[in-house]
């Protein structure tokens, strides 16, 4: 059975280790949201045509600006219904994108008066819990924003830990992210050792402006993932000696082509560091980081590094595979995924 490569990167069975909830969200979320959020109109109107002319432009935006976005997305998803729906909503269209396995992460957020921080997670919890949608294995990892200081990161940890213990199928790690240009690892580092002595996987932000003593110091963590690790490559912005530890300790590494791209950390897809990434032989996952923010689906950043970087069909299915490893889960559901792709691999790639 021949199809095109957008079809095949389709139906090829994925899986999305890095995606951001509220940098996800549709357009057609948003625009439901929108309608039902009854608040001032002109204040939600002026986000929402920002948001349109912004995502609209193909030629990308500075970090800068992307990370304003977010305000925009986040200025709607301020009450627990609003949450629970961006989140089924997230699932389902991965899922209609064919990811059997999520990983969406999310940084804590309170409203005064409407929502408090455990609120918020719970409610993504039960989106997840309580999703009727088929075929899809959705985790959460909970972010911490470097942009808000080593007390809160605590205090988010804290959260985690708290509630983990209701859902422990789901919550299964912590994520440092937020602006790079913003905080000092130094005060992060102890929070993400916490987390981790307490079982928690980590998947840090790492390298995506030049900076080689905190990249560095990422690295000697050893976090399970690196999310984009852009400048690391001696011609990214980072070292000989960076590039050969993360070659040495193996940290698989999240690719998000699309993102990098439209945020302007690297200049295009053909000078994308994925190239040195794949020519290593590194372990890798490709990831969409914010569909909505950026306008793509997974299928389509697998469309793109097939195209850019010469990948075969048989590529583009084992580095898919390849990502179970990666995955925040169980043995017994890692062997499951497993059982699935070689089963679609006899359907659809039988070579
Ligand atoms: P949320 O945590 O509200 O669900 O998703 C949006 C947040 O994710 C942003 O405010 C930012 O902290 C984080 N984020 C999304 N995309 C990126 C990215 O490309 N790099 C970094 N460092 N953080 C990001």
């Amino acid at each position: 059975m021949e199809q095109n490569l957008a079809e095949f990167c389709r139906i090829l069975p994925k899986l999305e280790l890095h995606a951001h909830l509220n940098g996800s969200l549709s357009n057609q979320t948003i625009k439901e949201l929108h309608k039902t959020s009854g608040k001032p109109s002109t204040e939600d109107n002026d986000h929402w045509k920002s948001w349109e002319k912004i995502t609209n432009q193909i030629e990308g935006h500075s970090l800068e600006e992307c990370f304003q976005l977010f305000n925009i997305t986040q200025s709607l998803t301020s009450h627990p219904a609003a949450v629970f729906k961006a989140t089924q909503d997230v699932i389902q269209e991965f899922a209609n994108d064919g990811v059997i396995y999520l990983e969406l992460r999310s940084t804590p957020r309170e409203v005064p008066g409407v929502m408090s921080k455990l609120e918020y997670i719970k409610t993504i919890a039960e989106a997840i819990l309580n999703s009727s949608c088929q075929g899809i294995l959705v985790k959460l990892i909970v972010s911490l924003d470097r942009r808000q200081g080593k007390q809160v990161a605590e205090e988010n940890l804290d959260l985690v830990l708290n509630v983990r213990h209701q859902y422990p199928d789901i919550i299964v790690g912590t994520d440092l992210s937020g602006d790079p240009n913003k905080g000092n690892i130094d005060d992060y580092l102890p929070v993400l050792e916490r987390a981790r002595s307490l079982g928690l996987k980590l998947a840090v932000h790492c390298a995506e402006i030049p900076n080689q003593e905190e990249v560095m110091k990422i690295l000697q963590l050893k976090p399970e993932r690196l999310g984009h690790a852009t400048c690391i490559h001696p011609e990214f912005g980072g070292s000989e000696t960076l590039w050969i530890k993360l070659l040495q300790w193996e940290i698989p590494v999240e690719i998000c082509l699309t993102s990098n791209v439209r945020c302007k950390t690297v200049p295009s897809y053909a000078a994308h560091h994925l190239e040195r990434v794949i020519a290593s032989k590194h372990p890798m996952t490709l990831a969409t980081d914010d569909k909505g923010v950026f306008n793509t689906t997974l299928s389509q950043e697998y469309r793109i590094a097939a195209e850019c970087f010469s990948l075969s069909k048989e590529d583009l299915y084992d580095l898919s595979l390849a990502s179970v490893e990666y995955a925040f889960c169980t043995e017994l559901e890692k062997m499951k995924m497993k059982d699935m792709f070689s089963h679609w691999k006899k359907r659809y790639l039988s070579l």
